[in-house]
């Protein structure tokens, strides 16, 4: 469930009441004066370029042509010009001279600005050109491989059936090596994104790509990797349990002995990174039969409408591409479900392939929070610079939290997914929701991840190190172990999709995870007065409300400051520990006389 994240810009409008607000409080200083009038040219600049590049690249997605293609890449380049340019660097970081005699909204888009510009500063036009050519070279290697099982090719979409539903070990096993065929070739181009990516990073400052990334957050690379040590150290005796009793399941499974560490080929994941398909219990899709897509997105809408958050613009329904291509018709789409605020005003669309069932309603109730989320924000007073989330981890948290309400049962039997009389086997859906969703991906995130990525680009980790490294992690945070063991001829991060196009993103997910429980804690506990478990947000204008107040912020405020505004907390794991507590202790309960952990 990926989106994309826009990075904003805003109508002169809104610049022209923010001066007047200015004018309020005090005469403004030649200082203030000439970072309003650089801010009004960098806006309508920004949100000029931003919109074409936006209209191109959801054609390029919707439609997948080479005309298409190529339109989005020469958009995509004069806005990179435009943010990247040395003019708008020179005057932003000569203003921040001045930090302490600016307003603090006009430091927060002076900084954003600069953030902006640093994945492509033209102060160092050979260097930005170099990385742009070596991402695209990265990307051409990585959806050109074509992957081997035993002589015959095999796609991606194959290997992961085969891991889905494969019982024998030894094909099992062949699959999960085949799958890792792509590393070694594209080794040597991460080699060099290694160097291009941080060299771009320090050319505005930044220690290097990985810190780069956490300065959204104000925090040093040595912060973040600490804070998702955190949310690990919180999480380890559930996720103890967890792995005790699936290494049981799976030895049961596959009539092998209980081993230590989990072999990978056994788990359904090439990367371990989710642990799906374990609870046949919790299965929901026979429920969605006689359904039909539509249902499924009205649905969604209708839930966000209930909570009297502002319905999504008319031209949504009409330029979003919500369904399948239909059988015959030879347009391709991206696949992978996305929300967009085009023009950063209320041109929002959504691009999915929504089919009735479980999988999809979630994907639904959570892009079309990205799109209310968009919505919120988008208000005069909202500098368009600052029109996204309080940090990027925000976004996919409130997404994560329409999915995550979108699954609760109470709310299913309401809009009649469920009948009323549907007794839950609650253990089957908790189960189900940390293994498919949560809780060993936090440790795959916040451990082999982010760990990894710091060593690479914060540590500068030498190539001929980095496949003992990712398996020392893999082994050490996700209790997981390669089938034989692997050594440097392989490159086993590099088969992850992310370390080659979305460096250094998954602090942000992990993030995500915890934000998300811990706004639906406080909307269990103190709105809805609901077990946490087992509620319903739908008809609630408080809920809305509450939710509302943190998005219409947009980037303007700190996001310690959001967090705590909202819930009078500090960001904590403990609701996420809360939430699975009965979880816990029924895993106990199942794991007695069973050796814990695998130190
Ligand atoms: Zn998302």
């Amino acid at each position: 469930m990926l989106h994309r994240l826009p990075h904003s810009a805003r109508r002169l409008g809104a610049l022209v009441f923010l001066g007047a607000a200015t004018a309020f409080a005090a005469a403004p200083t030649p200082i203030q004066e000439r970072a309003d009038r650089f801010l009004t040219l960098v806006n309508a600049g920004y949100q000029a370029l931003y919109t074409v590049s936006q209209e191109t690249q959801w054609a390029a997605d919707t439609d997948v042509t080479p005309a298409h293609e190529a339109a989005a890449v020469a958009a995509g380049r004069a806005y990179a010009a435009f943010i990247g340019s040395p003019a708008l660097i020179t005057e932003a970081r000569a203003l921040l001279g001045h930090r302490a005699e600016l307003n603090e909204l006009t430091v927060r888009q002076l900084d954003q600005a600069l953030l902006n510009a640093a994945e492509g500063p033209m102060t160092n036009p050979d260097l930005v050109a170099a990385r742009v050519a070596a991402e695209a070279r990265q990307a051409a290697v990585l959806n050109g491989f074509e992957f081997k099982l035993g002589d015959r090719t095999i796609t991606a979409n194959e290997i992961d059936d085969l891991l889905q539903n494969s019982t024998d070990l030894a094909e099992r096993r062949a699959v999960w090596e085949a799958s890792k065929a792509d590393g070694p070739a594209l080794k040597p181009g991460l080699v060099k994104l290694q160097a291009l990516r941080n060299g771009v990073a320090q050319e505005l400052g930044h220690h290097d790509y990985f810190a780069l990334q956490m300065a959204a957050y104000g925090m040093t690379t040595d912060e973040m990797v600490n804070l998702n040590d955190q949310f690990m150290a919180v999480l380890r005796p559930l996720y103890l349990q967890l792995h005790t009793w699936v290494k049981y399941e799976l030895a049961k499974k596959y009539h092998q002995p209980v081993p230590r560490l989990i072999p990978a080929h056994w788990l359904n994941n090439r990367w371990a990174q989710e642990w799906p398909g374990l609870v046949a219990a919790a299965d929901l899709d026979p429920y969605f039969k006689g359904r039909t897509a539509a249902w499924v997105a009205r649905t969604a809408e209708a839930y966000y409408d209930s909570l009297g958050l502002e319905p999504l613009p008319a031209s949504f329904w009409t330029k979003s591409d919500l369904y399948p291509v239909p059988a015959g018709d030879p347009r391709k789409k991206n696949a992978h479900a996305s929300c967009w605020h085009l023009d950063l005003e209320h041109d929002i669309r959504s691009l999915e392939s929504i089919e009735p069932n479980m999988e999809w309603f979630q994907t639904a109730h959570h892009e079309f929070g990205h799109g209310h989320y968009f919505l919120c924000y988008t208000r005069p007073d909202v500098p368009p610079l600052l029109r996204s989330s309080a940090n990027p981890g925000y976004h996919e948290g409130i997404a994560e939290l329409g999915a995550l309400a979108s699954s609760q049962v109470p709310y299913l039997q309401q809009v009649g997914v469920l009948p009323p009389g549907f007794q839950a086997d609650e253990t089957a859906f908790l189960l189900n929701d940390a293994l498919t969703n949560t809780v060993p991906f936090i440790y795959f995130a916040s451990g082999t991840m982010a760990h990894w990525e710091a060593d690479v680009y914060a540590h500068h980790l030498p190539p001929d190190q980095w496949n003992a490294r990712w398996w020392q992690y893999v082994r050490e945070f996700q209790g997981v172990e390669p089938p034989a063991p692997r050594g440097e001829e392989w490159c086993d991060a590099a088969t992850k999709t992310h370390i080659n196009d979305n460096p250094c993103y998954y602090p942000n997910y992990a993030f995500a995870t915890v934000l998300k429980f811990q706004l639906h804690a406080y909307i269990a506990k103190h709105i809805l007065h609901q077990p946490p478990q087992r509620c319903n947000y739908a008809g609630n204008k408080e809920v809305g409300a509450f939710l509302q107040k943190i998005m219409a912020k947009g980037a303007t405020e700190d996001w310690r400051k959001v967090l705590c505004d909202a819930t009078g907390e500090d960001l904590s794991t403990a609701a996420m520990v809360e939430y699975y507590a009965p979880l816990l202790a029924w895993l106990q309960q199942q794991n007695k006389g069973r050796p814990i952990g695998w130190e």
